[in-house]
């Protein structure tokens, strides 16, 4: 009998999908059906994203997995109709995107480049920077793209401190863990980067408080997630100038409404979501592995802890 593979995600994907499924699912050997409609009943694995529009898994009655083409699985992780291995996505490229992004941003804040770009009034003002080992930068989440981008930081020779939940230990980055982890890491960090993922236990942790922890003037990206930051505390923050700038890629409301006060904030850099994308030709490479493992009886790669929300 054929493993018949639902596409569940934004229809404009599927064209570019189709061909590199068919082939990695062709090389890994299996004899497969692959389509954006079966019956539910039919279905041996779902590849996932939340713009699919599949919301209840209770018909999929002979599913074995879901494959999620998503690195954040917040939308789906508590989905209580879903009773099967939920994957999420690892993929080199989304990575490799991410650190380019994140370190352009650091680079940007690290060199002043905003003053020398949008200010050319006649006035010279020779404000050399500091050399990256005299730069604080903490990294809060050390997964899979927390630990590459603290790494590529740490190799430019950013004075890089890292927070994760569980201890860990990366070469070239201070690791802490635990609220006085978080403490420490904040209270020295210049720039602060959100790589966290979108749980219950990480909602706001940026908030009042741990705003206030940070050397004043410090500077926030967050590619993570919007719950991640208290909004309202942030705004303050700013205000007062114990910020001093934040460029937020990811919010609570997105596309993010027009009327949004970080739109107009002249210490906000306003981004589309576009941190990092999942790029098709490795990400279908990670969802053929795992159908391959599930029908080889192998562990699946990159499986969701349900409890724990990523
Ligand atoms: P991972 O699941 O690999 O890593 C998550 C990290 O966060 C881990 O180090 C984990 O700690 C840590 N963490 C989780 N909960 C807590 C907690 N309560 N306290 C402290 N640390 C915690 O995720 P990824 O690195 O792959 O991705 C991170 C997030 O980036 C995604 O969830 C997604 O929201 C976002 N993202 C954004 C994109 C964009 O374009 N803007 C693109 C892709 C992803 P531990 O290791 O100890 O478990």
């Amino acid at each position: 009998m054929p493993v018949n593979v639902l596409f569940s995600a934004r229809p404009a994907l599927w064209p570019v999908y189709e061909p590199l499924l068919t082939n990695g699912l062709s090389e890994a050997g299996l004899d497969f059906r692959l389509g954006t409609e079966f019956e539910p009943d039919e279905v041996d694995y779902v590849v996932y994203a939340p713009n699919g529009g599949l919301l209840d898994f209770t018909p999929y009655s002979r599913l074995k997995a879901v494959l999620s083409l998503w690195a954040g699985v917040e939308s789906i992780a508590g989905n209580e109709t879903l009773t099967v291995p939920l994957a999420r996505m690892v993929d080199h490229g989304l990575t490799r995107g991410m650190i380019e992004w994140v370190v352009g941003h650091t680079l940007r804040y690290h060199l002043g480049m905003d003053k020398h770009i949008t200010v050319q009034d006649g006035v010279w003002t020779p404000d050399a920077p500091p050399l990256a080992q005299e730069r604080q930068v903490c990294v809060l989440g050390l997964g899979s793209l927390g630990q590459a981008v603290a790494q590529a930081l740490a190799a430019l020779n950013f004075h890089v401190t890292g927070w994760s939940r569980t201890p860990k230990e990366i070469d070239g980055v201070t690791c802490l863990h635990g609220a006085d982890g978080l403490r420490e890491a904040l209270s020295r960090a210049e720039i602060v980067i959100l790589l966290l993922p979108d749980t219950p236990a990480t909602e706001n942790t940026m908030n009042a408080e741990t705003l206030a922890l940070l050397p004043k003037g410090a500077r926030i990206i967050n590619p993570g997630r919007g719950p991640l930051i208290d909004d309202d505390a942030l705004l303050e923050a700013l205000g007062s100038g114990q910020v001093g700038h934040a460029t937020l890629d990811v919010f609570r409301t997105e596309p993010l409404p027009p009327e949004d006060p970080y739109w107009a904030h002249p210490n906000v850099t306003v981004t589309p979501h576009i941190a990092s994308e999942t790029r098709p030709i490795t990400a279908a490479q990670v969802i053929c592995e795992n159908i391959r493992r599930g029908e080889a009886g192998e562990p699946f790669l990159h499986l969701v802890d349900r409890q724990l929300g990523y």
